[in-house]
């Protein structure tokens, strides 16, 4: 069984492979199309047709072009990887660390490396340390400052250009739900939330210390960013 980096299926697809195994294991599940755990058969017509005719919506979306049905079926049943280049620089790495543990020869990596193939290859290794108030590699909550009567869109520029985000994720824990307020990866959702834009945090239940999560494709973890309202007289005598 391969694995598949899921940062890439889920909002970054780039290949027609990527798209189909974004409805294999994303889409499948949800919908379930032919009832309840009923699971894929790539030998199976109707399944294959379904699969197919979700992974050409996605790929429209995303201008990727090359899905058919024997395409497909060489997805679904592993014939043909879908990010088989990622796996194969993977796996030789493992392989020669393998080798540098049973000769000695050579000095081990130290928790990074980084490979790059877009022109040549480029690679590199140097072991990272962590920081203890890292909103990164600590996960440690940032606090964000911003008026109690400010709208939520404000909010959403507010961390768009204090963090350089470009398609922010922002969900938060309202009464003890965890909520989706903005998403734009997809239309539905994009839809959905778009009414928040005008809202103000109070209206949307975002009070002083609430805590939320935002994702953005530039950013390999999302961040959590704890809400710290202030009132317009204490903005007023500050300022
Ligand atoms: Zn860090």
């Amino acid at each position: 069984m391969v694995n598949f980096p899921q940062c890439t299926i889920a909002h970054n697809p780039r290949l027609p492979e990527h798209c189909v195994e974004w409805v294999t294991s994303i889409l499948w599940p949800k919908e379930q199309p032919f009832g309840p755990d009923v699971k894929i058969d790539g030998d199976s017509v109707e399944h294959i047709q379904w699969i197919v005719e979700h992974a050409t919506k996605r790929a429209n979306d995303h201008n990727i072009s090359g899905i058919n049905f024997r395409f497909t079926q060489g997805v679904v049943k592993r014939v043909i990887p879908a990010v088989a280049s990622t796996n194969a620089v993977i796996a030789s790495i493992c392989a020669t660390e393998v080798f540098k543990l049973a000769t000695s020869s050579v000095m081990l990596m130290n928790n990074y490396t980084m490979f790059n193939d877009i022109e040549g290859i480029y690679m590199l290794t140097y072991p990272p340390e962590k920081r203890d108030d890292c909103p990164i590699c600590s996960n440690v909550p940032v606090r964000i400052q911003i008026n109690e009567t400010a709208k939520f869109q404000e909010l959403i520029d507010l961390l768009t250009e204090k963090y350089q985000l470009t398609a922010p994720l922002i969900l938060a824990e309202i009464n003890g739900n965890l909520k989706t307020l903005y998403m734009t990866s997809t239309e539905q959702m994009r839809d959905a939330t778009k009414p928040h834009l005008r809202m103000t945090l109070q209206e949307l239940g975002l009070i002083n210390g609430t805590e939320m999560l935002v994702g953005d494709p530039t950013r390999a973890s999302s961040l959590r960013v704890i809400l710290s309202l202030t009132s317009s007289m204490e903005t007023a005598t500050t300022k």
